[in-house]
């Protein structure tokens, strides 16, 4: 599916009054202007995606972009884990203009993953397309599939560049990422009665840690 038809299936909410009542033009629109790129800092589609799945901690998180875009992963944003951290280094490919004129791009992003599976094993990769990267053309989806053959592990594409709309559309086109590239992919052996499982809470100011205690006490 194209990333426009990907964009307006996830525009039709079938549980939202709201959507429901609107006509097929507005519903196109979605529920909030696009942002403009570049100044759209910390509150684009990238950024809803990137803060959606960085509570999967143990997997590498590659932005494939300007390295401006993901900033100072370190501190940026939280996530609660119980061992990892390789989701505090949040990889780029460090796009520069030089690579963009040179066509180097989809290059780079491979040569990225192999650097990344090569230093730090993760059990998957998970790449993230940004605005520059997905204005030249460089097929995110291409890329990861023989990066994911060639080195043997799950390299996800997960495309969402910031142009096309808000941090709730990022939030939204990251789920479709799992569920197209992940969720019914491999059956856990360690699965309970009683698991939950809790997609994008990135734990900002330590909400889980208060969340976690009632969750154990239920069982
Ligand atoms: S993806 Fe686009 S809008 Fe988002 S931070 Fe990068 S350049 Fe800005």
């Amino acid at each position: 599916m194209s990333l426009q038809a990907r964009i307006q299936d996830v525009f039709d909410e079938p549980a939202c009054d709201k959507n429901q009542a609107k006509d097929a033009k507005a519903k196109k629109k979605g529920c909030s202007k696009p942002l403009t790129p570049g100044a759209a800092a910390g509150g684009c589609a990238f950024d809803g995606a990137k803060i959606a799945l960085q509570p999967i901690t143990d997997v590498a998180h590659l932005i494939h972009g300007p390295l401006a875009c993901e900033g100072n992963s370190w501190d940026n944003r939280g996530a609660g884990s119980s061992g990892s951290d390789l989701w505090r280094r949040s990889f780029t490919t460090d796009l520069t203009e030089l690579d963009i004129v040179m066509g180097q791009g989809e290059r780079k992003l491979f040569r990225a993953v192999r650097e990344i599976v090569e230093r730090h094993a993760p059990p998957a990769v998970f790449v993230y397309a940004t605005c520059v990267t997905a204005l030249i053309g460089d097929d995110i989806e291409a890329v990861c599939r023989r990066a994911g053959e060639r080195f043997g592990l799950p390299v996800v594409p997960v495309n969402a560049p910031g142009f096309v709309g808000s941090k709730n559309l990022g939030n939204k086109l990251a789920g479709e990422a799992l569920l197209d590239h992940v969720i019914g992919t491999i059956e856990p052996d360690d699965v309970g009665p009683t698991d939950v499982n809790i997609l994008g809470e990135f734990n900002l100011a330590g909400e889980f840690w208060m969340v976690k205690p009632l969750l154990d006490r239920l069982g």
